[in-house]
């Protein structure tokens, strides 16, 4: 069986964000195998990349820059380079540069495209079940990402988020006779509803259970940084929902005595109500891992990272978030490796 210092499974952002950082912290490159069934970004590449970003273009510069290895002053010249760094984009402004650099760091470490399905810990190291085969590894960093969470509402026809996100793929849908119901006020709801409102969609009825939240810029801070609407996203909300509906979009508390009767309406349903973490691999002897949401840990040599394990924060009014965004996993595993480093089984 292979045996490494580091496993890293998943080659989304935070699993790239995790091999620059080792790399740059003086593990060898090929003292690490990097596992991913496909290495296309996670799902910023395969998904995303029609949303428009809550954050700015400068974070994903620095993203890009913060890794030697990552080698972005000698990358070909990708259209973020000529963007606004105040301004926002779309995330596959982000994704090709990204893939750009997964694909030069694959080929420098030992990648698996597999998935990981079991971890076991043996003899102070981790065995890492990869279907028909296994590695052993003294650390393994999980940055297996989240799926977007639904409510239950069989009766009607689901557009999958991937694809209310994407308003070409949206267009294509033919709604023409369709009522659709969006669920939920977050960033991708606005998204999601803006871009039903450029299809030919008849109505479309958005429940909501809380007042829109905006972010604040408080100099060194952000209020609701992570759970309040940004940019554009905000510039619209502010405009079309907390001032005039647009023609064919009506509002409804989930607490509307109407709700059911409205709901009955619809044909089609949107869920924009937050993600969940991937299943990880199987535990069988730790049924049920926690991850420390200060430090990632899982388990002595066992960390998590990205959407899946965010790091928790307090803003200086005490309000807790979870921090998620590109530079947000970067710098959290900068303050987080070097206890990693140490805490191996
Ligand atoms: C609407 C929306 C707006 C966003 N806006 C921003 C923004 O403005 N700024 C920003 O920084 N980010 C933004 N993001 C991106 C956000 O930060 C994502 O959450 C980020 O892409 C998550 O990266 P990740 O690496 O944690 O997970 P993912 O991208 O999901 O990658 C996880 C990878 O792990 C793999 N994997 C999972 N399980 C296994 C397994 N068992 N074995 C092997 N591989 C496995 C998956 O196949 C996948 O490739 C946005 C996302 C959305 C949806």
């Amino acid at each position: 069986m292979k045996s490494f210092e580091w496993t890293v499974i998943g080659a989304g952002p935070a699993g790239i964000a995790a091999v620059g950082k080792l790399i740059d912290g003086g593990v060898k490159p090929l003292d690490i195998a990097w596992v991913d069934p496909r290495f296309q970004v996670g799902d910023l590449g395969e998904k995303w990349q029609r949303v428009s970003s809550n954050t700015k273009v400068k974070l994903f510069t620095k993203f890009l820059e913060e890794c030697d290895v990552f080698r972005f002053r000698m990358a070909p010249d990708f259209k973020i380079k000529h963007l606004n760094p105040e301004a926002t984009c779309l995330l596959g402004e982000i994704a090709a540069p990204l893939k750009w650099v997964s694909d030069h760091l694959k080929v420098a470490v030992h990648p698996y495209e597999a998935q990981a399905t079991t971890l076991s810990l043996k003899n102070q190291q981790w065995e890492v079940g990869l279907g028909s085969e296994a590695i052993q590894s003294k650390n393994v960093v999980l940055a297996i990402g989240a799926t977007p969470k639904k409510l239950n509402f069989p009766n009607l026809e689901e557009i999958p988020l991937e694809t209310a996100l994407n308003d070409q793929l949206l267009e294509k849908e033919n709604l023409g006779n369709d009522t659709v119901a969006v669920f939920g006020s977050s960033h991708s709801s606005m998204i999601v509803l803006q871009n039903l409102l450029k299809t030919s969609v008849k109505k479309i009825l958005n429940f909501y259970r809380s007042p829109n939240k905006y972010a604040l810029y408080m100099g060194d801070w952000i209020l609701f940084d992570n759970t309040g609407l940004k940019g554009e996203s905000a510039a619209w909300a502010r405009q079309h929902i907390d001032g005039t509906w647009p023609e064919r979009l009506k509002r409804y508390p989930f607490s509307d005595p109407n709700f059911q009767k409205e709901l009955a309406s619809c044909t089609k349903v949107v869920y924009t109500v937050g993600f969940s973490p991937r299943t990880p691999p199987k535990t069988a002897q730790f049924p049920d891992l926690v991850c420390n949401d200060r430090n990632g840990i899982l388990a002595p040599g066992l960390f998590g990272l990205g959407i899946a394990y965010p790091e928790k924060v307090e803003d200086p009014f005490g309000n807790e978030e979870y921090n998620v965004g590109l530079w947000k996993f970067m710098t959290y595993l900068s303050k987080v490796l070097p206890l990693w480093m140490q805490y191996a089984p």
